[in-house]
């Protein structure tokens, strides 16, 4: 794990038990680990430190946590990572639309939080190529294939037969795979910032994207949905034995 060896993790959080344990865990795996216990040392810390990733409290003593991903968000991409007891579904979607890039609910396993801090890395190395690839090429995992140049979706190389707000949909969650997009989000960037907040609109067309593309739509393999938060188009590799195999000599 040499790789993992020279990340550097922030950890923003007041409650000196978690923030002990999380640093403690995370250094066995190889990390170097900061702490902050307040939202204005985060704040100075992040410029003059450049953690990989952060993992942020929302819950902080002098400023809410939603704040500081404001802030940080203005100059800089870098993954941050909530966790937070908060766990309404309201409050994902809240810190998901303020940039962060995922959100962990207190409490949670070990194995989980590692998981989310290796996704996060990669996200940080992928993104601009994903977005690159997304806006020249095509994107696809297990069977499904989105064509950017013909703005056609395939499915085991048939046109999955998409209508133009279809195609949309499905192009904006391509060029992101791996994170959760918040139905306000996705109503913004595809229908303008008057769109309002009624994503009716939008589980309709993802009703018939999924009758389309998903071999069982009630149990939907591409893009998933992160309840009450918003969608995530699935990631190459996460299509496992459960999902849709690639085919030999496929691609
Ligand atoms: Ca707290």
């Amino acid at each position: 794990m040499t790789e993992t060896a020279r990340k550097k993790i922030l950890i923003v959080e007041d409650d000196p038990g978690i923030s002990t344990f999380l640093k403690t865990t995370l250094r066995a795996e190889g990390y170097d680990v900061l702490c902050a216990a307040a939202a204005g040392t985060a704040l100075q810390m992040i410029p003059s430190h450049c953690p990989d990733c952060v993992l942020l409290d929302l819950g902080l003593p002098d400023m809410d946590g939603g704040k500081v991903i404001e802030s940080v968000r203005k100059w800089t991409q870098m993954p941050i990572i909530v966790i937070s007891a908060r766990s309404q579904e309201a409050d994902k979607a809240n810190a998901l639309d303020l940039g962060a890039d995922d959100y962990l609910t207190k409490p949670f396993g070990v194995v989980e939080l590692k998981a989310r801090i290796r996704a996060a890395l990669r996200h940080t190395r992928t993104t601009a190529e994903s977005e690159e690839v997304a806006l020249s090429g095509s994107y696809s995992v297990g069977d499904l294939v989105i064509d950017y140049k013909k703005m056609r979706v395939y499915i085991r190389d048939v046109d999955a037969g998409l209508t133009p707000n279809e195609f949309r949909i499905i192009s904006l969650l391509g060029k992101y795979p791996g994170r959760v997009l918040t139905y306000k989000m996705m109503m913004r960037e595809l229908w303008g910032p008057s769109s309002g907040m009624d994503n009716k609109i939008l589980r309709v067309h993802m009703a018939n994207i999924r009758r389309k593309i998903e071999e069982n739509p009630n149990d939907p393999k591409y893009i998933i949905t992160e309840v009450g938060v918003g969608y995530r188009m699935a990631e190459q590799g996460e299509m496992g034995a459960s999902g849709a195999p690639p085919r030999k000599g496929d691609q």
